[in-house]
């Protein structure tokens, strides 16, 4: 099976397991203080599956996907709620989601997106520095249920997503 083939009449539902996510839930995470402010300082001990940045936020690849192009934008300060986020930052952000979900749906044919924050301690959220989720929907897709048994197929290593959404990204500039 070639997990590569992205067609438009066979949307990349190809699957791997995420085996990555098994190092993270037996607390393997780096030694920083926060994951985010780390991306943003560019630290070594941080994967950085950045997309793009701007002067106020960053957009990047989700580490630990839900679904294939499962995209994160969080501001640069490190900010626990959305209470903190001024109104520059908060276009800013939105100004990027468009942009997302404008070329993964022109790139991927994508059907549906779920956006938001996962706000508060019972939210389900595991970073405390303040991001916006970007969850591409495809047809056909497997429950929730995989999602909590931490059986969840996901079609790209995060690494590899990088890679092609940060070519559609920039492709995007040139228009
Ligand atoms: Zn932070």
């Amino acid at each position: 099976m070639d997990e590569n083939n992205s067609s438009e009449n066979n949307p990349p539902r190809k699957n791997l397991f995420s085996i990555n996510k098994i190092h993270y839930a037996r607390g393997d995470r780096p030694a920083v203080d926060c994951i985010l402010c780390g991306v943003t300082g560019k630290d070594s001990r941080v994967d950085n599956l950045s997309i793009a940045e701007t002067e106020l936020s960053i957009i990047s690849v989700n580490l630990y996907p839900y679904n294939p192009g499962h995209l994160i934008i969080f501001p640069k300060r490190h900010l626990l709620s959305i209470t903190e986020v001024t109104e520059e930052e908060i276009l800013d952000i939105h100004k990027l989601t468009v942009k997302a979900v404008n070329l993964l749906s022109a790139a991927w044919k994508t059907t549906g997106f779920n956006v938001g924050y996962n706000i508060g301690k019972n939210s389900g959220g595991s970073i405390p520095h303040i991001h916006q989720h970007i969850v591409p929907r495809f047809p056909n897709e497997v429950g929730f249920l995989d999602v909590f048994c931490n059986t969840r197929i996901v079609i790209y290593d995060p690494f590899q997503m990088k890679e092609e959404i940060v070519r559609l990204w920039n492709s995007a500039d040139e228009d």
